[in-house]
């Protein structure tokens, strides 16, 4: 039997920066999951690590909400056997994105999100994987005056923090990005924002470095933590791993951990998909493109062109149904020379609070026990934070932003 420090609990792009982060903070550390580094929800996003975000999705407005109610839109999608599962969350949720509550929630988040880029730059750095990063900034498109107009809050606010964008017109999108058709009206470009050809890559890296510096990697599941005497104890395929401390960062995974252990949290999923495609001749994209109006985003990869959806609200097990892609491809091929289809149909699902705040800290009732969930659209942006204030108050440092808003604590 070995013992560690901690024992970090998942190895998605919060669990592989958390443990890096601890590991860095001189902890001995024990990373486990039961498939290898980021194969999971931070393998297929959109590669974006959006230091600029200020308001989460919102409910949509009645009008909305019937469309989506018809299963009309691009960018949202349900199972109606989920509905009475998930309503409770779904009035949370409405609650939560209120003018007002936007707002409050911008500037809970915001210190979060201003570190973001700068922390994964400093790991991509000491990974030696800075070549997966592209200082392209974000364009979002508005098909629509009405859409461009409701953005006037949002870009209030972010202007208000400061932080750097231009509403530019057609023909300076296209000069950005010439390969885009004039199918939109308006454009906002997000200069600050970041992307990655390769977000598994990069995960894989701080992997690696979390490993150079002595951490151990091992293969269980996480559904065996349980307490031994003082101790947290995981079954591994190397045998049982003791720790004074654990640390949950298993995604949409959490509530199997938690849920035994007595600790409710109202997570809920919105699945996601992603497929690639070639580019038509010598079409090409140089940063992430959302097509606001239709709920998904087209951005350059490794792989190809990856387009991604918008959310299905469905349980996280239920078999994939990606029939977003019916209605949006249509759009984005009108948007972008789309070639054929590279590969298979991706599925994954954003682990979501209703407040649409991660739960970064203690767990209810236990005192050695950490959370990192619940990113929801954002965990590839924010991983490398969350390791950094886990590892912050985990070893007593002071912490460089305040944690509270962050408790879990808030939904009890
Ligand atoms: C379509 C789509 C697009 C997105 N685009 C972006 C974007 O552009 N920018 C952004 O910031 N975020 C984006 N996101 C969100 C982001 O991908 C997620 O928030 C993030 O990947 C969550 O990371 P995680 O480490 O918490 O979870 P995961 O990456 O899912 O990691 C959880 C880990 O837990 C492991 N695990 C689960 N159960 C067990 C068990 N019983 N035993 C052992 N191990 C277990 C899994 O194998 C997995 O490795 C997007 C999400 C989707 C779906």
């Amino acid at each position: 039997m070995a013992r560690t420090d901690a024992i970090v609990l998942g190895a998605g792009i919060v669990g592989v920066s958390t443990a890096l982060q601890l590991v860095k903070r001189g902890l001995s550390v024990a990373l486990v999951d039961r498939r290898a580094p980021g194969e999971e929800t931070s393998y297929g996003n959109s590669g974006i690590i959006e230091g600029n975000t200020v308001f989460p999705p919102a409910f949509p407005d009645l009008p909305g909400l019937i469309r989506v109610a018809l299963k009309q839109v691009p960018e949202a999608n349900y199972h109606l056997s989920f509905l009475p599962t998930i309503a409770p969350w779904l009035l949370a949720f409405r609650a939560a994105t209120r003018a007002a509550k936007l707002i409050e929630h911008a500037r809970l988040v915001r210190p979060l999100f201003a570190q973001a880029v700068d922390e994964h730059e400093m790991l991509m750095q000491e990974a030696n994987a800075t070549r997966y990063l592209r200082k392209t900034g974000w364009l979002k498109l508005y098909r629509g005056d009405e859409s461009f107009k409701k953005l006037k809050p949002e870009l209030e606010t972010a202007a208000s923090f400061g932080i750097p964008l231009e509403r530019i017109d057609v023909a300076a999108a296209r000069a950005l990005e010439p390969s885009l058709a004039p199918v939109f009206a308006h454009a906002v470009f997000w200069q600050s924002a970041v992307s990655l050809s390769n977000p598994l890559a990069v995960t894989r890296a701080y992997a690696a470095r979390f490993a150079g510096l002595g951490g151990i990697t091992l293969s269980g599941d996480a559904r065996t933590l349980h307490r031994n005497g003082t101790r947290w104890r995981v079954e591994t395929g190397e045998g049982p791993i003791d720790a004074d401390r654990a640390v949950i960062a298993l995604g949409p995974w959490a509530p199997d951990v938690l849920e035994p252990l007595g600790i409710r949290l109202p997570m809920t999923y919105k699945r996601g998909y992603h497929r690639h495609f070639r580019a038509q001749g010598d079409a090409g994209l140089s940063r992430p493109v959302l097509d606001a109006d239709n709920g998904y985003v087209i951005t350059p990869m490794e792989q190809g062109i990856r387009v991604t959806t918008g959310a299905e609200f469905a349980s996280r097990d239920a078999p994939p149904t990606p029939v977003q892609f019916d209605r949006l491809l249509p759009k984005a091929r009108a948007l972008f020379p789309l070639g054929e289809q590279i590969g298979e149909t991706w599925m994954g699902s954003r682990p979501t609070f209703p407040d649409s705040r991660p739960v970064i800290g203690r767990a209810p009732k236990y005192e050695t026990l950490w959370l990192a969930i619940g990113h929801t659209h954002w965990g590839l942006t924010l991983g490398p934070v969350t390791g950094r204030l886990i590892g912050e108050m985990m070893t007593g440092a002071v912490p460089f932003c305040d944690p509270a808003p962050f408790r879990a604590e808030r939904f009890t």
